[in-house]
């Protein structure tokens, strides 16, 4: 009640959603979007009926890389339709506006249109998995505090620059009393496919390995840098659906055994 008097948001359950697993980073670029859509692709292939939101309101990247082009139904009930590929149930600010339209709307309109593509949707899935905008602004807040996650995982490249942003992000998660499942560490290995020779990019692994530590939590996957990830997420094709035999369709469905 309290919270109600201020203004701030009650946290209530989803309907039609049972779990909720938000996918987030503290900067954006380091593969976020690619992360929660191969995650939720891989838990649809293990039978598991998943939703896939696009909480990136200002940058929707879900229906590029789900091949999503049309318009959702409103139901007799007034709720939106999600559009269905891979076998995963999809909603984003980007099948409602056009493509190349900017959204420039103030705080208050973002909370309206997140609260909507949250709850005005007919899910009817056993885990939503949200891509959540990057950093820990605003719409971050909002979903952490309106809606009951299950737990996070938050998405890194090893640079010292994204480390101090995963920091970030624990620490908001934690303060609003969300559980984080752990780490997942992207494009921080790359073997050159002609000589097999492997090199960190971005710097030494250890450091997101002893970021984590210091902040108690797992990593849970690593994702290897590879031209085929970004290729297959630009065609629209996940790559856990377009390579399923790959070592990252592979890593993909390790990760959503661990959610
Ligand atoms: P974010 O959601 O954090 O902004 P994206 O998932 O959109 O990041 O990824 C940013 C870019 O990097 C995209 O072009 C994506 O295809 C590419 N990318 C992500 N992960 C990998 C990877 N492991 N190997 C190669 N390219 C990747």
């Amino acid at each position: 009640t309290l919270r109600m008097a201020r203004g701030l948001p009650t946290k209530s359950p989803i309907k039609g959603v049972k779990h909720v697993v938000a996918v987030a980073s503290g900067k954006g670029g380091v593969g976020k979007s690619t992360t929660a859509v191969n995650l939720a692709v891989a838990l649809a292939s293990q039978n598991i009926s998943t939703g896939l939101l696009d909480a990136d309101l200002f940058g929707p990247s879900i229906p590029r890389m789900m091949n999503l082009t049309s318009t959702p139904e409103t139901t007799p009930q007034n709720l939106l339709r999600p559009l269905t590929n891979y076998g995963v149930k999809c909603m984003s600010m980007g099948f409602l506006i056009d493509r190349d339209a900017p959204i420039v709307w103030r705080g208050l309109m973002v909370m309206k249109a997140l609260e909507q593509l949250l709850r005005q949707v007919e899910w009817g899935v056993d885990v939503l998995v949200v891509d959540m905008p990057p950093g820990t602004g605003d719409t971050q807040l909002t979903v952490s505090q309106s809606v009951v996650v299950d737990g996070a995982v938050i998405v890194s490249t090893p640079q010292d620059v994204a480390l101090a942003d995963v920091r970030k992000g624990v620490n908001m998660f934690r303060k609003v009393g969300i559980p984080i499942f752990g780490l997942v560490q992207n494009m921080s290995l790359y073997q050159c496919p002609n000589c097999s020779h492997t090199s960190h990019i971005f710097g030494n692994q250890d450091h997101l390995v002893s970021t984590a530590q210091s902040m108690d939590l797992d990593i849970l996957a690593n994702i290897p840098l590879h031209p085929d990830v970004c290729a297959t997420s630009d065609a629209g094709t996940p790559i856990v659906i377009a390579q399923p035999t790959s070592v990252h369709a592979e890593v993909y469905r390790g990760l959503a055994k661990k959610v």
